[in-house]
């Protein structure tokens, strides 16, 4: 089974891509949302959370508090540093586990979608890597109608990202998402040559 990331900056539509994706039976593995809930819910990463950031980092109904965490991590980028070297390792080894399952399921390939694929070192362990790209003003117009915010806001969130052409470059399959007609056409070439390359012997 071939493991492929997926990736791209803010609002270059990888979640979008991902769903397209998921419409030819490819199973995702949507790292940012699986994160949250495994800080909401799995017992061990909970407890390392309380012991770094205190017991207030939970709520009375047992989730999590994002505002009080995101107060501290904000303008302390020792403490951010912390809460990544905490959470990363929980998402990947859950994201390991479920590579495991999925190949035992029989898929061909897999993806795996995150935003910080190449920050985090999570590309090392992947076969292939797909970015989504978009030119910036586009993803900042669909961002602000999106999240109902502004341009400096999301540029604000842009600029703690590689930039785009980096990973560009790093990229084995380059999807350009500006228009739904060749966003289809890119998926369903990409697919096929994913599912080709899987039943090959692998490089
Ligand atoms: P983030 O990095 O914030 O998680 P993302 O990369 O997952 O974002 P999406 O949420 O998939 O991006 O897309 C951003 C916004 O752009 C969404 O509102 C989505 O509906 C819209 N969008 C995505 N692709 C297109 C497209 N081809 N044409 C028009 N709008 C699009």
């Amino acid at each position: 089974m071939l493991k492929v990331g997926i990736t791209g900056g803010i609002g270059s539509g990888k979640s979008t891509v991902c769903r397209l994706f998921e419409k030819f039976g490819v199973p995702v593995y949507y790292a940012d949302d699986r994160a949250k809930w495994l800080m909401n819910h799995q017992e061990g990463l909970k407890e390392q959370l309380k012991e770094n950031f205190g017991a207030a980092s939970y709520k009375e109904d047992g989730l999590l508090d994002r505002a009080y965490l995101a107060g501290i991590v904000f303008k302390d980028s020792a403490k951010l540093e912390l809460l990544n070297s905490i959470v990363h390792p929980a998402v990947f080894e859950d994201g390991k586990q479920w590579q495991i399952e999925q190949e035992a399921l029989g898929a061909t390939y897999t993806l795996k979608e995150a935003a910080l694929l190449f920050e985090t070192g999570s590309y090392l362990n992947l076969d292939r890597i797909i970015v989504v790209t978009v030119p910036e003003e586009i993803r900042i117009k669909r961002v602000m109608e999106r999240d109902n915010t502004t341009e400096e806001e999301v540029r604000a969130r842009m600029n703690k990202q590689m930039p785009q052409e980096e990973k560009e470059k790093r990229a084995d399959y380059i999807i350009t998402n500006i228009a739904w007609e060749t966003l289809n056409i890119q998926i369903s070439e990409v697919h096929e040559q994913l599912v080709y390359q899987a039943k090959r012997p692998q490089k």
